[in-house]
């Protein structure tokens, strides 16, 4: 038989794959139990927008389309929304795709991929299968030590990954901090700022001083490019949608790696509808601020000390191995999000649910550890 391992590209041997949160019906499967909860994917537990749900139903009738392959109606709202020209935004099937064309049109198996220990684990992935090194730069405080990070650039490095805030550590970056990195920068590095929390990590009730908004330097700095999403804030992370904001040419760049039609038509009408939806982006934000601090006294009353987010999740240290605490909850209808693999075996990652969805969290958590 033929190896096929001996076949796959090089980066692609050693690979391990993404490891997405449990879904709902493979629990209800494997352990026969109904009355499940899932905060294990930071997806928004009042879902969509009713206004992108109407846009995305109206969308069936012409699936036998082909989607606008430029997206032009979402990107005509995205550009006028955020101040920027139509020219400079890309498209993604989730920012996920966004982030996979930066390394495709950028990193070649010679090239350096520059990222925080702890960061999300996607980025990883992408520098491996491009075949290029991973520099791992150790975190300070679960955070991105940006002087860190700055001395570890190299003549090779060509791009570097900043999640701000970071997913699963929920940990983020002042303004004047992240301007100054990526001012201080050489010409032949790229940055991908990754805020797919942007919109909860902009909420002032969560307590962020000085969060910024990359996409306003993006005019300032050639080499950066922003990605931010609609699975999370505006919970349509099933219809994949995610965007990058960046100059034009690196815009164009991106493009041509691009696959014709990434973007499903059902998506990018529903992504466009969410945009006008300001009441569902408030109720969001309050329903998560509300949330997190319910999680907080949770973990305060449970002497469990947690990393400080300012997206919809919440790292909670359980000051032992997680693992065995994550099956068990399981066994409670309760799903969460193992770390391990990002290099925190004792943290628990959750999702901001609904208050009653935190509240059985806690009480799991609190009968699973004994107290
Ligand atoms: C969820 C997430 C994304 C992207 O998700 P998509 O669904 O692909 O848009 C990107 N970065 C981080 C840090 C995330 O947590």
């Amino acid at each position: 038989m033929t190896d096929f391992l001996h076949l796959a590209a090089p980066g692609v041997r050693q690979l391990k794959p993404y490891q997405p949160g449990k879904p709902i019906e493979e629990l209800e499967r494997e352990l026969g139990i109904s009355n499940i909860i899932k905060l294990a994917s930071n997806e928004n537990p009042l879902g969509p927008s009713p206004l992108a749900l109407t846009a995305a139903r109206a969308g069936l009738e012409d699936v036998w389309l082909y989607p606008d392959g430029n997206g032009f109606v979402l990107k005509d709202r995205l550009a006028a929304k955020l101040g920027v020209a139509m020219e400079q935004l890309i498209l993604g099937n989730g920012s996920s795709d966004v982030l996979e064309f930066a390394v495709r049109a950028f990193v070649t198996p010679q090239d350096e991929v520059l990222f925080s220990e702890h960061a999300f684990a996607v980025y990883p992935i992408l520098t491996q299968a491009a075949g290029a090194k991973a520099v791992v730069v150790p975190a300070r405080d679960w955070g991105h030590d940006l002087t860190a990070m700055r001395a570890a650039v190299t003549e090779r490095t060509r791009l570097i990954f900043v999640a701000n805030p970071n997913n699963p550590t929920g940990t983020w970056l002042p303004a004047a901090e992240l301007e100054a990195f990526i001012a201080g920068l050489p010409d032949h590095v790229m940055v991908l700022v990754d805020e797919a929390y942007f919109e909860y990590a902009s909420d002032p009730a969560l307590g962020a001083r000085d969060y910024p908004d990359a996409v306003a330097w993006v005019g300032r700095y050639p080499n950066l490019v922003v990605a931010r999403t609609f699975s999370k804030c505006y919970g349509l992370a099933g219809l994949r949608v995610g965007y990058g904001v960046c100059h034009p040419q690196v815009a164009d760049l991106l493009n041509r790696v691009r696959p014709p039609f990434n973007v499903n038509s059902l998506g990018l009408a529903a992504a466009a509808a969410a945009l006008d939806d300001v009441e569902h982006l408030q109720q969001t934000l309050e329903l998560n601020a509300a949330g997190m601090r319910q999680l907080v006294a949770g973990f305060a009353s449970l002497d469990l000390r947690h990393i400080s987010s300012i997206g919809n999740f919440v790292s909670v240290d359980t000051g032992r191995l997680a693992a065995p605490l994550y099956d068990a909850l399981l066994k409670e209808g309760v799903i969460v999000r193992p770390v391990a693999n990002y290099g925190m075996p004792n943290h628990l990652r959750v999702t901001v649910g609904l208050p009653e969805e935190n509240d059985r969290f806690i009480a799991a958590l609190g009968k699973v550890l004994g107290r």
